[in-house]
């Protein structure tokens, strides 16, 4: 197959945070396979900015064992390196200072598309955002990425957005979530509007549920600091698991473009019900003796922070008035697996008896470890004996039919970096979507915090606590068995 790559000529894209955790394991090696799959013109420069003091030599030393630790390499790559090498530079600078602006300034240039990426603490966003204005390096049409987390409730979230707002057009903000830069994220959109299939199925007459999980096997790392502020519903339900959630849901828009997408994701935060008590579990995992890799203490008595949530969703809409959506995530479970479910209901009557089993159709978007999209069908199992059922997965992800060339997917950083530079805000939350989701979450942490009730326990290695199960098992469902 014809690769369909388009260089994007000329860029200076800024990474605030060059030097960071983030940019060393994602924003870097992604770009440098944008280049090597020909997406970077000869114009293109990436200019790392960080508060550490090195020479732009140094740093694409950095950048090229950045590349060589977190990009798989495959053959080739070598003769790669020296030219993605060549389009960087490095420029020591303060983001609460005045060192290092002048310098960045002098760097960019005036007649190509400007980006910053603002890989830095939450706390920066707005020094960074002042300093690129008085300083004379924000262009009317320069762009600015930011990272999560984004606030940590809707006060905060809302705070943020307006500081931002000083400075920049919210056509010049891209927030970023990594899940709707996944491949099989866009694939859910390009299945359910490209096919006629679907579409009329998609509603509470066909759909008896949809489970949305993200289970992790790793605890909480380094990020001990963090995460102890933030807990599983700040850290993956309100942005990562809401937005599956908002584009399994929406209407179908009226077109592929920003705005028309994010109107439908918005429609459908403001249809969720507030969540009832009931309707949560949160969990936290029981350490295994090795603690101290966690820094702080997510998983002893200490804390009361939630590595683990689990609830039932409903939106009250036409479409999904009778369909409960179920969320789970957590750390330290059994197996690390992401997946939707689109679980469709029972036909109607059995033509086959009651013999032949108990079947449904389940549609799975599996986002981790592998990309992927099944349809589970029924089929009749080959061979003599009359008729007895059996359900096969027919895998929608055509890796084979589309070539090798095409599955070798671009990871998400580097598509939405991508988007950023060819200015395609589809797949960024706009600032009222990242405002609704924080109001929906808001009560439910606030609940948590009013009544002082700890987390429950769950092993680490299990599938979370067991009522957990019992919010499933009381509705007569159960949660879909999560393998790698
Ligand atoms: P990090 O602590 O590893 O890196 C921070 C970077 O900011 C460093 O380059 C540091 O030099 C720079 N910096 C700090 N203070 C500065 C200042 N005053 N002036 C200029 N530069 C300064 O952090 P990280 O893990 O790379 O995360 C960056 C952002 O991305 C954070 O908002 C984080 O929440 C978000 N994020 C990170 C990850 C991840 O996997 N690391 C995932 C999702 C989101």
């Amino acid at each position: 197959m014809v690769s369909r790559v388009i260089p994007v000529e000329s860029f200076d894209l800024v990474i605030f945070g060059g030097t960071g955790d983030l940019a060393r394991r994602k924003i870097l090696p992604g770009l440098f396979r944008r280049y090597r799959a020909g997406q970077m013109g000869a114009e293109a420069r990436i200019i790392g900015a960080a508060r550490s003091e090195m020479e732009s030599a140094a740093y694409r030393e950095f950048v090229r064992a950045a590349v060589d630790e977190f990009h798989p390499a495959t053959a080739g790559d070598a003769a790669h390196i020296d030219g993605f090498l060549a389009r960087i530079e490095y420029v020591t600078l303060d983001a609460r200072g005045e060192t290092g602006w002048s310098d960045l300034a002098a760097l960019l240039r005036d007649d190509v598309v400007r980006a910053f990426y603002f890989s830095v603490g939450p706390a920066l966003f707005g020094d960074l955002a002042e300093r690129l204005h008085t300083h004379q390096i924000a262009s009317p049409d320069c762009r600015i990425v930011v990272e999560k987390p984004f606030g940590r409730d809707m006060q905060t979230a809302r705070a943020l957005n307006r500081t931002l707002a000083q400075h920049f057009e919210e056509t010049q903000i891209y927030r970023i979530d990594h899940y709707l830069g996944k491949e099989t994220v866009q694939n859910l959109m390009a299945i359910r509007f490209g096919n006629m299939l679907f579409e009329p199925l998609w509603n509470s007459q066909y759909v008896d549920h949809i489970q949305i999980t993200v289970a992790e096997q790793v605890g909480v790392g380094g990020r001990g600091d963090y995460y102890d502020r933030a807990g599983a519903m700040r850290d993956m339900l309100q942005n990562h698991m809401m937005q599956l959630l908002c584009l399994i849901a929406m209407e179908p828009p009226a077109k592929f473009a920003p705005d028309a997408v994010r109107d439908e994701k918005l429609k459908v935060i403001r249809a969720l019900d507030p969540v009832a008590r009931e309707d949560v579990v949160r969990g936290q995992y029981e350490g295994t003796g090795d603690k101290n890799s966690d820094r702080i203490e997510v998983g002893n008595r200490d804390s009361t922070t939630e590595s683990f949530v689990a609830m039932r969703a409903r939106i009250s809409n036409w479409r999904w008035a009778a369909t409960p959506f179920y969320l789970r995530t957590g750390k330290r479970l059994r197996d690390r697996a992401s997946e939707i479910a689109v679980v469709f209901k029972d036909a109607p009557h059995s033509i086959f008896g009651a013999k032949s089993g108990h079947h449904r159709n389940i549609l799975t978007i599996k986002l981790q470890p592998n990309e992927g999209i099944e349809l589970g069908v029924t089929i009749k199992e080959p061979g003599p004996g009359g008729m007895r059922l059996v359900d096969v997965p027919l895998d929608m992800t055509f890796a084979e039919a589309l070539g090798p060339e095409e599955a070798d997917f671009p990871d998400a950083y580097e598509r939405l970096i991508m988007d950023v530079i060819r200015g395609n805000q589809t797949l960024f939350m706009r600032g009222d979507e990242v405002e609704a989701a924080w109001g929906w979450v808001d009560p439910i942490i606030a609940e948590w915090s009013e009544t002082g009730e700890p987390p429950l326990p769950y092993a680490t290695g299990s599938s979370g606590p067991d009522d957990a199960l019992m919010l499933m098992h009381r509705d007569g469902r159960r949660w879909r068995e999560i393998r790698a």
